[in-house]
């Protein structure tokens, strides 16, 4: 049986306390009660809202071989004749078996950070690594304190390259998690307002990604953002705690890894990078040029962690946009076609102007409206009405004729908005989304972007269930 873990090695990772009839290993580890497959063992975590002791007969039924609880639970979980391993803490018992992934593999590790473009940036490595070898990379933004240790401990011993989306809140929130992750290759995509309701500025968000260079193992890489404006900083806050190998990537002249041209086209585009003193010519499968920029990181990345540079490039060029980052529809109305772009999985100011370039950037099929439909970015704390108006500019530069807006936040966008440009507003998304149901028209082209918790997926959600 090919087990991730054997139930000695389990038991020894976690100073845990068996208790019944131990299977000899299990095949893979959840914290999901209805995502479990046969054979794995369940970590019952306490979570925010629930916890996961209450889930366990759940998990049981559902395939799961073994069970991880805490001492303190035992008595609530009754009757369950499942084999368990007890131990003090269940989070902390995932972090030590993380932990214990991480010395047990010879895997080449690259960690991901920085304000957006993280999963795109992780996405994008799976696919230009895999066919180098192995890879084993996180699940969606499995990256916090559960995320982390949970894709540590679900990394085989015999992955040649692990990939590890590391994100923050606040403070102090990365530290830990690089520590177990000791990357080999830290990449920090950029650098831009997001969660800004708790820093001060952007040298704070700064500094707080900077965190991940704690981490890095002697010998190690970090690969910055020659084009943000934070890079002397990062670079600075590298050097200090010793980074062995700083590098740069970017469209900067003097960038390491250098974008030298992007033309975007429909359904991706042509991105020329100069990486490892040999010129690129990169296919990409999907459009934007900031996943061209992020894809520059990538390359980088492939090239130090001694990964088939022609194999990364096929891999990007068959690279689809994900759900709710850039995913396009072609939809049928009234005998003609509409360009739907789902950019709807989140925002802040930084993916907006990305959202509003590709929009910018993408011809509406026989001359139709390119319609920028945006809701409120939200954790943006004092700033926020400022934010939100300051979209007025990149959109007016972009030359968008007509944009859609819904929620209170972009009441300062309509404010902020000059006379001449076709705007409706709405206070809610779903109003919004009937009036995006009604009035668009075949030709256009619409862009849905605004930050998950405003439910601007039921705008997408909308459009795709009547056309
Ligand atoms: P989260 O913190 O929610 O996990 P993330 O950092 O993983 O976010 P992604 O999910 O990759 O970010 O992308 C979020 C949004 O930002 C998407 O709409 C994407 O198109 C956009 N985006 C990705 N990369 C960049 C970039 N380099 N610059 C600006 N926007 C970007
Ligand atoms: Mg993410």
């Amino acid at each position: 049986m090919n087990w991730l873990w054997t139930t000695p090695d389990l038991i020894a990772a976690m100073h845990g306390r068996p208790v019944g009839n131990l299977p000899q290993g299990v095949t893979g580890i959840s914290i999901d009660s209805r995502a479990i497959a046969q054979g794995e063992a369940f970590f019952a975590i306490k979570g925010d809202r629930v916890d996961g002791h209450d889930y366990a007969s759940f998990a049981v039924a559902n395939g799961a071989s073994l069970l991880v609880v805490s001492e303190g639970k035992l008595p609530a979980l009754g009757r369950l004749v499942t084999p368990m391993i007890v131990v003090q803490d269940v989070l902390q018992a995932l972090v030590d078996l993380g932990c214990a992934a991480r010395d047990r593999t010879a895997a080449r590790i690259i960690a991901v950070t920085g304000s957006v473009g993280k999963t795109t940036t992780k996405e994008m490595l799976r696919q230009a690594l895999s066919p180098s070898g192995s890879v084993h990379a996180s699940v969606a933004s499995f990256n916090n304190h559960w995320g982390v240790p949970l894709t540590l401990a679900r990394m085989p011993e015999n992955t040649d390259y692990g990939i590890f989306e590391v994100g923050m809140n606040h403070a102090n929130e990365i530290r830990p998690l690089v520590s177990m992750v000791r990357p080999h290759i830290a990449v920090i995509t950029t650098i831009a307002p997001a969660h800004l309701g708790n820093f001060r500025n952007l040298e704070e968000i700064a500094a707080a990604k900077a965190e991940i260079f704690e981490g890095v193992v002697p010998g190690g890489h970090a690969i910055l953002n020659r084009d943000n404006a934070q890079f002397g900083f990062l670079e600075k806050a590298a050097r200090a705690v010793g980074v062995a190998h700083i590098h740069s990537f970017g469209a900067a002249a003097d960038a390491e890894f250098r974008l030298l041209d992007f033309i975007s086209g429909p359904e991706g585009g042509l991105l020329r990078a100069a990486v490892g003193g040999q010129t690129l010519e990169v296919p990409m499968g999907a459009p934007g040029r900031h996943i061209a920029e992020n894809a520059v990181a990538v390359l980088g990345a492939v090239h130090l962690a001694g990964g088939d540079i022609e194999k990364a490039m096929a891999g990007l060029a068959t690279m689809q946009p994900e759900k709710g980052r850039g995913r396009r529809y072609q939809l049928a109305k009234d005998g003609g076609w509409f360009t739907l772009i789902d950019e709807s999985y989140n925002a802040n100011p930084a993916s907006m102007g990305a959202a509003i370039a590709l929009l910018r950037d993408t011809e509406p099929y026989g001359g139709g409206r390119r319609i920028a439909v945006l809701g409120d970015m939200l954790e943006m704390g004092e700033h926020s009405q400022a934010v939100h108006a300051g979209l007025a500019g990149p959109l007016l530069e972009s030359g968008i004729g007509t944009v859609w807006l819904g929620g209170p936040d972009m009441a300062a966008l309509r404010d902020a908005l000059p006379e001449g440009i076709e705007i409706e507003y709405r206070e809610t998304a779903d109003a919004l989304a009937l009036h995006a149901v009604d009035s668009v028209q075949p030709g256009d082209v619409l862009v849905v972007k605004s930050s998950k918790g405003t439910g601007f997926s039921r705008i997408v959600a909308a459009l795709l269930d009547k056309y």
